[in-house]
């Protein structure tokens, strides 16, 4: 908790000191406001008083943009009405000399008043979880009363890698919760024996942790209350018994992805110095990784090199606009999943539309609070990259695609020839998995080809890659793996495999694999030399009987 603290604290300091820098800066910004009304009053002709007012209007602008968001609120309110006001002068170009006049004064009046940032009520931003080490296997704790089904679903998630403890009572599991918290929770609903439901207890327990724990439900009732009640404890699954263990445990990967996703990748394009670098600290106190470029020219080389999952884009600035910027960006395929975003002082919803009809996504106005900030951004690159990963990713499986994985063959095999550690290929297969089709309908199947999916990642290091090669086909490549250790880790997963139980309407049923090794200490010729030997082997593994690696 002290840790977070101080970074709070440092967040805050950070912004103090970017609200101090701003004060500094309207010391020049306001006289020269000043200035310029005052050379609007004296102008020569309407043509240069037309030119004065555009400039006017420029500086309003920029100032009604930054001021709010500096905490100069009412500073920022004054220079935006005055924009609208110099607007009007722009586009009327009736200049009587008495209004015009007013004009000037009220500029005057502005420029030399006394403005002190008002404080922010909102807190800036959240403490952040530091990412766990990928080592250690994730702890779920289940709480179920009956002891057939909490044993079984404890031994099968085990299976998968996890590390998984069962407890029939609420007091057991009150207990094992003082001693250590689990990554998370799944509880029965119906517990006859206690004096609390299942979801009743997991409320009072959510309000009793700092940070709520990823909850999945797991009931025979699934009525429209019992999933309302759900969600408002915050589960994020919910499961009808008998439950498909492996569906549930797709779900917690999916909750824990999400937990510790990568920090998202934001690039902020603003002239604006300080602006930018206040926008890129809240962002950044929200654990996301900011760059901020202040040269539009730079932009090619910046998207390449940082690959920001979302453009932050200021609309008004000198040389090059936000959405001329925009079009630039749109013209590249390979950018065409980075949602941008406009940051506008524009609150001219015409001008607004303008600039989205030619390219981008969406409007952020400026002024704008921290907390909206930061969902803004968030939610944004939260889509953008379940998005790319959905166009990358086998959408079944969330394994690489069929070239995707061939190409990281090839990859390895080079790079076990430069440097001399062998690597290993296998080539995985479903037995008889035309027969799971046919006795328990396609969804049964698909589970299978997901419960596989999800074993080899758990069970496979960091460094190795995996593939769905083809409908109930695997590829994995073991880099810095000779075969004898390829074969044992891959006939540890045929094991588990085989444990497994699955379930479809009612019965419950078991499948089997077979794998075939190749590895480069064999001297393949290429890598597609490499796959057909792992083939070959597969295809020996299957005539030799199934449900064995070779
Ligand atoms: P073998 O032990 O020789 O591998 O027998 P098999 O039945 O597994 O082999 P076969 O290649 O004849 O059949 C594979 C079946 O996998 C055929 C196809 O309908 C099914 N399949 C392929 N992709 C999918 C998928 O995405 N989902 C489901 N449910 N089935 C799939
Ligand atoms: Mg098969
Ligand atoms: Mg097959």
């Amino acid at each position: 908790m002290s840790n977070g603290k101080s970074a709070t604290d440092e967040l805050q300091q950070h912004l103090q000191q970017l609200s101090n820098a701003f004060a500094v800066r309207l010391q020049v910004e306001l006289p020269a406001l000043a200035q310029n009304a005052e050379r609007l009053l004296h102008a020569a002709d309407p043509q240069e008083q037309l030119q004065h007012l555009h400039s006017l209007r420029d500086q309003l602008h920029k100032l009604a943009g930054a001021a709010g968001t500096f905490g100069f609120s009412s500073l920022g309110q004054r220079a935006r009405e005055l924009e609208q006001e110099a607007d009007q002068w722009l586009e009327t170009l009736q200049k009587e000399q008495q209004s015009l006049q007013d004009f000037s004064r009220s500029l005057q009046q502005l420029a030399r008043q006394q403005f002190h940032a008002e404080r922010n009520q909102e807190p800036a931003t959240r403490a952040v979880k530091p990412p766990r080490p990928n080592s250690s296997a994730r702890r779920i704790y289940i709480l179920e009363d009956q002891l057939s089904i909490g044993e079984n679903m404890r031994l099968t998630l085990n299976n998968f890698g996890y590390h998984a403890e069962h407890f029939s009572r609420i007091s057991e599991l009150d207990a094992a919760l003082q001693q250590q918290l689990p990554d998370a929770l799944i509880v029965d609903v119906n517990l006859p024996d206690e004096s609390l439901t299942g979801l009743e207890y997991a409320a009072s327990l959510q309000q009793r942790l700092d940070e709520p724990l990823p909850l999945l439900v797991i009931t025979t009732q699934d009525d429209f209350a019992t999933y309302l009640e759900a969600v408002r404890v915050g589960a994020m699954g919910f499961f009808t018994k008998p439950v498909d263990i492996p569906q549930l445990e797709n779900r917690l990967e999916r909750c824990f992805a999400q937990q510790q996703g990568e920090p998202y990748r934001v690039l902020i394009i603003d002239d604006d110095r300080e602006l930018a670098s206040r926008f890129s600290l809240i962002l950044r106190g929200a654990n996301m990784l900011v760059e901020m470029l202040h040269e539009p020219a730079e932009i090619f080389a910046r998207m390449r090199g940082f690959n920001p999952e979302v453009v932050l884009l200021d609309v008004s600035m000198p040389n090059c606009t936000g959405p001329e910027l925009a079009q630039i960006i749109r013209m590249n395929d390979d950018w065409l999943r980075v949602p941008i975003v406009y940051l506008s002082a524009e609150t001219d919803i015409n001008r607004q539309m303008n600039a989205l009809i030619k390219a981008g996504d969406d409007f952020v106005t400026k002024p704008i609070s921290d907390n909206a900030l930061v969902a803004a951004v968030f939610s944004r690159a939260q889509r953008a990259r379940l998005l790319s990963n959905a166009l990358s990713r086998d959408s079944l499986t969330g394994l690489l695609k069929h070239a995707d994985i061939k190409e990281q063959a090839a990859v390895e095999l080079e790079r076990a020839q430069r440097s001399g550690k062998p690597a290993s290929v296998a080539m995985l297969d479903i037995d008889f998995f035309k027969k799971v089709n046919d006795s328990y309908g396609h969804a049964a199947g698909d589970n299978v080809i997901r419960a596989l999916a999800n074993l080899l990642r758990q069970r496979l290091r960091r460094i190795d890659s995996l593939g769905r090669y083809g409908g109930e086909e695997f590829l994995v490549v073991l880099p810095d793996c000779p075969s004898d250790q390829a074969l044992r880790i891959l006939d540890e997963i045929r094991q588990r495999f085989a444990e497994l139980h699955f379930i479809a309407g009612g019965q419950q049923f078991s499948v089997t694999l077979s794998a075939g090794i190749a590895s480069t200490e064999d001297t393949p010729a290429s890598a597609d030399d490499l796959l057909d030997k792992a083939d070959r082997a597969l295809y020996a593994a299957k005539h030799n009987g199934r449900n064995q690696v070779r």
